[in-house]
């Protein structure tokens, strides 16, 4: 089996085709992400858990590995600024804006285990939008990161206050913890619920309500 050619680190442009692969849903193990240095680490990993990293199975594992993490943290590469570019737009709309049931794929920051769920994003504009398609966009910059659930949530919350100055945010994440389901740690269907609210979401009680309320219509 021929071996792939090896370069330090991943390069400008490996990011650039994970980025682009997280938008247009490639396979990640076709990507052209070549670094050597962390495949050679999941080749020691599997080492130290009694693997042959030369078996057929494996041969290839690491630089799969390498690849899917690239992918899996090609949020850190991006900015608001990018993903957001001129997708603003003067609008007198003074209701909440909502979009519901955002997929989302993260890993916990503590045991580099995948947690996944839904995000519910909400803002009540003040004179301008942004379009819609920009919010599952934020969600997924923040996500393709180590994190913690807690902070996710806070962090896409701030990231549409800043960039909208809108009357309010509310942001709902609902997720389940693989290192929570997988370790035997809690019940199996247990599911985090983690909620950050901005202006009116937060000082007003009916807007509050009102959010909450159709955040959790499906909850389940
Ligand atoms: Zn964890």
């Amino acid at each position: 089996m021929s071996s792939t050619p090896v370069s330090s680190r991943a390069s400008e442009s490996d990011i650039r085709s994970a980025l682009h692969a997280s938008i247009h849903r490639v396979d990640v193990d076709e990507l052209p992400i070549v670094d050597g240095d962390y495949a050679a680490l999941v080749r020691q990993q599997l080492a130290l858990l009694g693997e042959d990293p030369e078996r057929e199975g494996l041969v290839r594992t690491p630089d799969r590995v390498a690849k899917a993490m690239h992918f899996l943290t090609a949020g850190y590469d991006m900015t608001v600024e990018k993903i957001v570019g001129s997708a603003l737009f003067e609008e007198e709309h003074e209701n909440m804006v909502m979009v519901r049931d955002i997929e989302l794929y993260s890993l916990c920051e503590h045991h580099m285990l995948p947690f996944f769920g839904k995000a519910h994003v909400a803002y009540i504009p003040n004179g301008r939008i942004v379009g819609l398609s920009k919010l599952p966009r934020i969600v997924e910059m923040f996500a393709r990161r180590l994190q913690v659930q807690e902070r996710l949530t806070e962090q896409v919350a701030s990231a549409i206050d800043d960039v909208l100055a809108p009357r309010g945010v509310g942001v709902v994440i609902e997720a389940f913890h693989m290192c929570m389901m997988m370790r035997g740690v809690e019940k199996q269907n247990s599911r985090t619920i983690t909620s950050a609210l901005r202006g009116v979401f937060r000082d007003d009680g009916k807007t509050r309500d009102e959010f909450l309320r159709l955040a959790y219509a499906t909850a389940r």
